[in-house]
């Protein structure tokens, strides 16, 4: 496995929507390998998400650990060819970050319960309900596979933090 360079934001390739992953790939060592190495990618870089376009490649696919609760530990969940459907019409703020957008963090507002319809990494098709922090990587993900970053969904920017302020003082807003 190796780690993967992690496109920032300006790179064209953040802004590309990605195609979708079709059947022949899935068996594919390479694309096997490119789900590793996101997966190794992710760990190194301690996000929580990496969508395909993050490491310049314009794919329908992200890794992501999905957990309710931002401090809890998990497997991380391979997402192909997402469909996200919302199962409210209730939103939340609540800080994010990125891997492409280095050191900030702002307020976003996001569905907190989704239904996730993808496939996995061999193409079986699955479905994920994901409330809460695990809802919002999953929508802040897929943003990603449409060249959407997370500035273009905040309301406001008056919550714009870099990491430092966001750990001395707002740290504790979501709890
Ligand atoms: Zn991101």
């Amino acid at each position: 496995m190796s780690i993967l360079k992690v496109a920032q934001m300006g790179h064209p390739v953040l802004r590309e929507r990605g195609r979708p992953i079709e059947k022949a790939e899935f068996r594919k060592p390479l694309f096997q390998k490119l789900i590793d190495d996101m997966v190794e990618t992710m760990h190194e870089y301690s996000g929580v998400g990496l969508a395909a376009p993050q490491v310049h490649m314009g794919l329908r696919l992200f890794v992501a650990l999905l957990e309710e609760d931002a401090d809890s530990k998990s497997e991380a969940t391979v997402i192909i060819n997402p469909e996200i459907v919302p199962n409210s019409k209730t939103r939340e703020d609540g800080w994010e970050g990125c891997l492409s957008i280095p050191d900030i963090r702002g307020r976003v507002p996001r569905f907190t319960d989704v239904t996730v319809k993808a496939l996995d990494r061999d193409g079986r098709e699955f479905e994920l309900r994901l409330k809460k922090f695990a809802a919002r990587v999953a929508q802040h993900e897929a943003d990603h596979l449409d060249g959407v970053l997370f500035f273009d969904r905040m309301t406001s920017m008056e919550s714009l933090t870099y990491l430092d302020e966001y750990s001395r003082y707002h740290s504790k807003d979501d709890d």
